[in-house]
């Protein structure tokens, strides 16, 4: 009998629910991907997520070619392709681990009533049961000859520079990161929350396309039990809790989760929305982060909330322009999380930041990146101003600006905002949400 394993966010084949339980329960398994052309029409044709999912399909296709089995993959509608692979080697179910994104959910039902009308069973499991890596060898494979593997250019995307930053698709570069962190985990409470500093796992691409197991993470850092393993620990559980609201309150996509803060009347100003996503504010953290962004597909956690903080506060724009960007932008593009991450930033999510607290862009400059050394690795125009002029370069005197070479409004733009001024508005809008002031 013949099951297919259908990889969707688990791209590995160690500890893998629904791989594990189809091994087990039928002779032979035929593990299958389909690239899904509504959701790929939609990106832009260079896409840095597209070419991390097209390379860890390449490192797991080699894998399961050294086990003697191998990975068919498909460009066409899911319900479609999983049907006509279900005829084509005649399987008697799908196995599949859970997604709980809205449109997963629903793409799902889709299949699981179109297997249904062929008494085919779409079996589907929370991806949870540690599995021994020799386990998953396969029977050797007759059905499954020299399958083909298409090119990003065959998909109809353009290589996106992948290569030239400094992320390792597949398994083989979650392991050697997630070995690179265990060096620095006892000090990850110390270290997380400047940017300059290696101090993060850099994992959540990984945890994001599953080519490394949320088990596997969360035993080793509750084994090691130091202060930063812990610290490290309440992090993933964040991203566990960002899931549970995603699962029971999916309305969050479009609303906010505190129902009396989704009519807050930002401003919406399109210049100050754009400066914003270039990374010319004239605030030079904000500047340093978004320009991190858009260069590399990742920012650090606390940029994340600066970044976020700062659109929503100081310049008074709906925090969904903001979670829109960032989905665009970033290589770990997580519905739940970025959607928990932007409304905790706006004050309108679960157990969020309450409003009154509003970041100070420059106070948390000097906090966190105290000598400028990240802001001048993004903003080098900035790079020859010493002191505090690297957090407020505006406040600096003729002498030092001119002595670092930059002209305010030439070399770096002026502040868009003034922060004392916009943090007053938006006490004001947030106080009087959904009422006339
Ligand atoms: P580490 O510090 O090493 O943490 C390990 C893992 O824990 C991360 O990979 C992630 O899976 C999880 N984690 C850590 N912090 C959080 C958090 N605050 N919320 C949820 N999970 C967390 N994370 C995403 O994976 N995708 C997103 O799209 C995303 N968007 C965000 C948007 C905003 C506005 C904010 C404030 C945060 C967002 N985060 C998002 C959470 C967090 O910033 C990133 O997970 C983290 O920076 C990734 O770097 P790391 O893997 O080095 O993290």
């Amino acid at each position: 009998s013949i099951a297919l394993v259908w990889f969707r966010r688990d791209l590995r084949l160690f500890d893998h629910a629904a791989l594990y339980h189809a091994l087990k329960e039928y002779d032979q398994v035929i593990p299958v991907f389909v690239f899904d052309p509504t959701i790929l029409t939609i990106l832009p044709r260079a896409d840095r997520r597209v070419e991390f999912i097209h390379a860890s399909l390449r490192a797991l296709k080699d894998e399961l070619q050294q086990a003697k089995s191998d990975l068919v993959i498909r460009h066409a509608n899911p319900v479609t392709a999983i049907l006509e692979l279900v005829a084509e080697f005649r399987a008697s179910a799908v196995y599949t681990n859970r997604d709980y994104e809205p449109d997963a959910i629903k793409r799902d039902t889709e299949v699981t009533a179109a297997l249904r009308e062929q008494g085919i069973a779409l079996r589907t499991f929370k991806d949870q049961v540690i599995f021994e890596q020799d386990e998953i060898v396969t029977q050797a494979n007759t059905q499954l000859a020299a399958q083909p593997f298409p090119s990003l250019q065959e998909l109809n995307f353009e290589p996106a520079g992948l290569a030239d930053l400094p992320v390792q698709a597949g398994t083989t570069g979650s392991e050697a990161l997630f070995e690179n962190f265990k060096e620095r985990i006892d000090r990850y409470h110390l270290n997380r929350d400047f940017p300059a500093v290696k101090g993060p796992s850099y994992l959540s691409v990984h945890l994001r396309f599953g080519t490394l197991s949320i088990r596997e993470l969360a035993a080793y850092a509750w084994r090691e039990g130091s202060q930063g393993a812990q610290t490290w620990l309440s992090e993933l559980i964040w991203r566990e809790f960002y899931q549970q609201i995603l699962w029971h309150r999916p309305d969050v996509v479009h609303h906010a989760f505190k129902q009396d803060y989704d009519a807050l009347a930002f401003s919406n100003d399109e210049a100050l929305f754009t400066a914003w996503c270039q990374g010319q504010t004239g605030y030079p953290m904000v500047d340093a982060a978004m320009r991190q962004l858009n260069q590399t597909g990742y920012m650090h956690n606390r940029l994340r909330m600066i970044t976020a903080s700062f659109l929503v506060k100081d310049l008074l724009v709906d925090w969904r322009w903001g979670e829109r960007y960032f989905a665009k932008q970033l290589i770990d593009f997580d519905l739940a999380s970025n959607n928990g991450g932007w409304q905790w930033a706006a004050s309108t999510g679960c157990d969020a930041q309450p409003y009154f607290r509003i970041f100070n862009p420059v106070t948390q400059s000097t906090k966190f990146d105290s000598d400028g050394k990240f802001i001048r690795r993004y903003c080098p125009e900035l790079s020859a101003l010493q002191g505090k002029a690297i957090h407020a370069p505006w406040l600096a005197n003729q002498t030092t600006l001119a002595a670092a070479g930059v002209t305010l409004g030439v070399d770096y733009p002026w502040p868009i905002v003034d922060h004392a001024c916009q943090r007053d508005k938006a006490l004001a809008l947030f106080k009087h949400r959904g009422r006339t002031p």
